[in-house]
């Protein structure tokens, strides 16, 4: 069974990488952004505050599989209500078991906590990233996509408080786990990308058989 973890920044690509991965190797995916966007979405529905642990708490524990198939999720204003209710060690408690029973049946999981938490025994850790400005560009691309009518320089304004809100919160902060392969994919295609990561994962594969 193999475990794949793919951390890394804010639009920084590693959930198309993720997504490619497990196609690759024909295993299971699970995008753990998700589990957070949509803890933040229920907390907003039911009128309560990103700020308080006790309202994200309620709201990873009632989580339904359902929940994880609303298209808003994608939006950038519940993007930011993730990164806000994330902070909360009773919510990062909250959705630990449904991640490592995922993780135990073999699979690519991508988020910012995946090889240093979630799955620290993961056959492969994978830490992707871009220069900021790269990454500001790529996401304006994806939001004028849904219709979200932002500058560049407004998507970097989000997107450097996103980093620095999900590198420097107290619990499970994003950071490199020290045996992480780095992938700066700043001037890679996608396609290069996917080539890269496939390289290192079947070297690292490799030694484990
Ligand atoms: O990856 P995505 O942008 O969908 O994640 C939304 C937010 O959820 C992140 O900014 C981060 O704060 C949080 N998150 C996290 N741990 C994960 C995945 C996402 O804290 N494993």
């Amino acid at each position: 069974m193999t475990v794949i973890a793919v951390d890394g920044t804010f639009a920084s690509g590693k959930g198309t990488l993720g997504k490619a991965l497990a196609a690759h190797y024909g295993i299971a995916y699970l995008d753990t952004g998700k589990l957070y966007r949509a803890t933040a979405k229920r907390v907003l529905d039911a009128g309560g505050n990103v700020a308080l642990e006790a309202d994200g708490e309620t709201a990873a524990l009632n989580l339904s599989p359902d929940d994880l198939y609303d298209p808003i999720l994608k939006s950038g204003p519940i993007g930011a209500a993730a990164s806000k209710v994330s902070v909360h060690q009773k919510v990062r408690a909250a959705l630990l078991a449904f991640q490592r029973e995922f993780a135990a049946k073999g699979g690519v999981l991508d988020g910012r906590d995946i090889g240093t938490v979630i799955c620290p025994d993961a056959d492969v850790k994978l830490y992707v990233t871009a220069t900021q400005i790269e990454r500001a560009k790529r996401r304006h691309a994806e939001l004028a996509g849904y219709g979200e009518k932002l500058t560049v320089d407004q998507v970097l304004e989000q997107l450097i408080e996103r980093d620095t809100r999900d590198s420097t919160r107290a619990v499970a902060p994003l950071k490199p786990a020290a045996d992480a392969h780095m992938l700066d994919t700043t001037d890679m295609s996608i396609e290069a990308v996917l080539s890269a990561a496939i390289e290192i994962c079947d070297a690292v594969l490799k030694q484990h058989d």
